[in-house]
């Protein structure tokens, strides 16, 4: 019997000031093992703390990690999981301690962290426990895996960066890609063929119905976001959605 819990749901949300980093984490239960999928920002370890402590949980009790990819905002927490082994590609591993110069999305200091603990290389095919099975999805970086989840019947893709957000599916490209446009295609069209149901890196988890049409199952639709006027003077927030996103390419490096 598995179950599957979102700690700290995704957010695909940029500003004229930057970008949000805010990973989906997801928490499977099977049997005994308390896996976690990707640890999420820095900015969030308290986010993520309290998530586990309202499961009665707290981050000694997880004996799996695995991370879909290096990039920071999805493996910032990693350091907190003492006892768990940790489940990365090969590929993304060796990329991540040797990045390109320009490449500023890699956390090159938790590869090295990552390294002292009980790391474990894994690809594609590789079964963690029962029911739950490593896909690789290259593209949006060189070693990037998704992890496919037979829940009680029904296959669910805890996607990560290879389908960041529903609109994924009607793009056929995630909305960033830092390794290869093809490999980033091909990884879509393969997580389509694999399942129906997605736990995507930055949104919530939605099912692809006929065609391309998406519905969400759950996670918040809305976000606060506060502030103060004391001191006399504060910025104002507007919140624009866009119908589409412009695809990242800027620095695609596999050529
Ligand atoms: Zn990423």
């Amino acid at each position: 019997m598995a179950n599957l819990e979102v700690l700290t749901y995704g957010f695909a949300l940029t500003t004229d000031q930057g970008a949000f980093g805010y990973s989906t984490n997801s928490l499977l239960t099977v049997g005994n093992h308390h896996i976690l999928v990707d640890t999420g920002p820095a900015s969030r370890r308290t986010v993520l703390y309290k998530a586990l402590q309202s499961k009665g949980l707290t981050p000694d009790d997880i004996d799996i990690v695995i991370l879909t990819h290096m990039h920071w905002d999805h493996c910032q927490n990693t350091d907190l999981f003492r006892n768990a082994r940790i489940l990365l590609h090969p590929t993304e591993m060796d990329y991540s301690k040797h990045p390109h110069r320009h490449d500023y999305t890699v956390a090159r200091y938790m590869a090295d962290h990552i390294s002292k603990m009980k790391m474990e290389l894994v690809s594609e095919g590789d079964t963690v426990v029962e029911g739950v099975k490593i896909i690789e999805t290259p593209g949006h970086t060189k070693g990037h895996i998704s992890v496919l989840v037979d829940l009680n019947g029904e296959q669910i893709l805890l996607a990560g960066d290879a389908m960041p957000d529903g609109g994924t599916v009607v793009r056929g490209l995630p909305y960033n890609i830092f390794w290869d446009v093809k490999d980033a295609r091909d990884s879509v069209a393969k997580m389509l063929d694999t399942s129906k149901v997605f736990y995507p890196g930055h949104d919530r988890p939605f099912k692809v119905e006929a065609g391309k049409d998406i519905s969400y199952l759950h996670g918040p639709g809305k976000i606060e976001v506060f502030n103060s006027t004391e001191g006399g003077g504060t910025a104002s927030l507007t919140f624009t959605v866009g119908a589409t996103r412009k695809v990242n390419i800027d620095t695609v490096q596999k050529g």
